[in-house]
This record gives structure tokens, C-alpha cells and sequence, in this order.
């Protein structure tokens, strides 16, 4: 028999952990943990849902951070007015998810929970440098950088008696981001490239920024190397120069590092088109 805890508040939340065990589940959409109980692939004793508790629900501005509750729908991060201001990738990833079921129910904190190396979210967050927010049975709230809580596919720093409460972003001045992803089939599909792009620009020069992609690897990958050749560059008059590099650099990297089961010829070929597109995108935002 399964038992259903659903805390309103987090007193009645730590008190929920405490009754976790190795066999447990924290359950968000249920998108994919539904698939999963559908058919007896995992058999929990508890199954957690966070979903009444306002600080897991909700977006806020708060001491120059964007924080966002880890049971927000990907609808909900696509429509939300202050992620459209200050991260549009986010936004696009999310806008980009599977279909409009999935993405009604789906949520950031199932996304990162799966700790797919195809989520689209990762890439995103791993380029914002954004911090997990945990709560543990012993009512302690801790921030975890995301690039130290993805351990590897399907892995993460989680114990079972903690939960994800919500994400962190701290806030960048001057910043242009945006999102797009490379798939088999539109919509419906799970990611084969997500490329992140955020950048600092003063005056339409790049001043700071940085270049993450999803899907290539276990865990994403910064394209550092590349963007060191972007600095000081003019986003409209350099634009030709600076798609080829991060183009060169992307094929490159790809086929040095994605391992083979992960379609790494086509995607070394595939990326010139999604480098193009992106930055014709970015350059006009
Ligand atoms: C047809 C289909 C298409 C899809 N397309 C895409 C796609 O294009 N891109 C993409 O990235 N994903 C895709 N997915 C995967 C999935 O739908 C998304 O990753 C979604 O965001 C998962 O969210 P959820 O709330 O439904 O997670 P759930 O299914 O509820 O949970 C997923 C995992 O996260 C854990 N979890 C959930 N909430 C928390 C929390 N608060 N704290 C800790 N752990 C938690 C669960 O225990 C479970 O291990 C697709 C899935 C399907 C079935």
C-alpha cells in the first residue's frame, strides 16, 4: 500500500520527511514518475507531493535573486512575466518541452529530478550558475549549486528524507539569453542538442557571458574555450565571425566528447543550423 503525504506547510513537510525512506518518491506532474507506478517499475512506500506548500509554487524577485518554487509547470516558467524579462531561456526551454500536456503538469523540480542528460532545464540552469534550495527532515534550507547537485544520469545529491523546495538564479545586469533545441521530431521529443546562450553586452558588445549545451554528454557542457574568441566582438557587425567559432568549437567538442549511442556524427553536422538560428535570434532580441 502506498501512502499519499501531502504537506500544506513546511512544519507539516518536515514532518513528512521524517516517514521517508530508500523505497520513497517525491512525485511533482508525475509525468514521468506516473509512467513508472503505470507500470510497476517502481513499487514506493510514501509517495510526497509538494504541490500545497506557497513557497513551492511560487516566482519571486527576491534580494537580487529569481527564485522559482520547484512545483511550477513549465506552462506557468513559459508564461511567467518576470522569467520573460530577465531569463527568455528559460522561458524557451521550458516553451520547448514535450507536448502541452506534459508541459501543463510537468514542473522545473521533475526536470531536474530526473537529472536526464536530455532535459532540456539542466543546460539552463547549469549556464545561470543556479542554486538548488533543499529541505531536509532536520527543517535545515540549504543552497546547492546545480553543477554540484547533477551527480550523472538520473543521479542526485538528494537524500531520501529531502526534497527540492525551489531554484535560486542571482540576477545579471545587461543580459541577453536565449534557448533553442535540436530534435527528431518537433515538440514531441526529447532533446538530441539544447544550446543555452546568455550574454553581458554593453553597447552591443560582448562583455561577459557564457555558452552551455545539453544532450552531448552525461552532463552539460560549457563552451568556455569558444567564448573567450567572443569577447569584445560586436554582436551585429561580428555576427558571421562569431557563429562560426561557437559552430567549429561545438562540432569539435562533439566529436571529441559525445559518446557514440548519442548520434554523435549527426550532431557534429547538425549544430551549424542551431548555432546560425540561435544567434540570428539572440542578435535581434
Ligand atoms: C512524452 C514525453 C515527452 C517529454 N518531453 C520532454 C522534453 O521535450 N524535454 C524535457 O526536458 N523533458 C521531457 N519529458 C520529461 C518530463 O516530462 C519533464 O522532465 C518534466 O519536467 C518532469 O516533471 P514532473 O513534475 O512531471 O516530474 P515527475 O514525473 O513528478 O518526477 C520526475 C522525477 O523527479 C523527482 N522529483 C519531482 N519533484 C521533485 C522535487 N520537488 N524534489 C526532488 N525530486 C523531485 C521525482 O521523484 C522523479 O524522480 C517528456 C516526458 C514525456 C512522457
Amino acid at each position: 500500500m502506498i501512502n499519499y503525504y501531502t504537506p500544506k506547510n513546511l512544519e507539516e513537510l518536515y514532518s513528512s520527511l521524517k516517514n521517508m525512506t530508500s523505497k520513497s518518491k517525491i512525485i511533482g506532474g508525475g509525468t514521468d514518475l506516473g509512467i513508472c507506478l503505470n507500470k510497476k517499475i517502481i513499487n514506493p512506500d510514501i509517495l510526497l507531493y509538494i504541490g500545497n506548500i506557497k513557497e513551492s509554487k511560487e516566482i519571486n524577485l527576491i534580494n537580487n535573486f529569481l527564485e522559482i518554487g520547484s512545483s511550477v509547470t513549465h506552462t506557468e516558467i513559459e508564461n511567467s512575466e518576470l522569467i520573460l524579462k530577465y531569463f527568455k531561456c528559460l522561458a524557451e526551454a521550458s516553451e520547448n518541452v514535450g507536448s502541452l500536456q506534459i508541459r501543463n503538469n510537468g514542473t522545473i523540480g521533475g526536470n531536474i529530478g530526473n537529472a536526464s542528460p536530455a532535459g532540456d532545464l539542466i543546460p539552463v540552469l547549469y549556464m545561470l550558475d543556479a542554486l538548488v534550495t533543499i529541505v531536509t527532515s532536520k527543517k535545515e534550507i540549504i543552497d546547492i549549486s546545480i553543477k554540484d547537485f547533477i551527480l550523472g544520469p538520473g543521479k542526485i545529491k538528494l537524500n531520501s528524507n529531502e526534497v527540492i523546495l525551489k531554484f535560486k538564479i542571482p540576477l545579471k545586469k545587461d543580459y541577453r539569453s536565449s534557448f533553442m533545441k535540436l530534435g527528431s521530431r518537433k515538440k514531441l521529443t526529447i532533446s538530441r542538442i539544447g544550446l543555452s546562450i546568455g550574454l553581458v553586452l554593453e553597447n552591443n558588445i560582448i562583455k561577459n557571458g557564457d555558452i552551455v549545451v545539453g544532450a552531448i554528454s552525461l552532463k552539460p557542457i560549457s563552451l568556455n574555450k569558444a567564448f573567450n574568441y567572443l569577447i569584445d566582438k560586436n554582436l551585429t557587425k561580428d555576427l558571421e565571425y562569431i557563429k562560426e567559432v561557437v559552430f567549429k568549437n561545438l562540432s569539435e567538442t562533439i566529436l571529441e566528447i559525445t559518446p557514440e549511442k548519442f548520434d554523435k556524427n549527426y550532431k557534429a553536422y547538425a549544430t551549424k543550423g542551431i548555432v546560425d538560428d540561435i544567434f540570428n535570434k539572440i542578435s535581434k532580441l
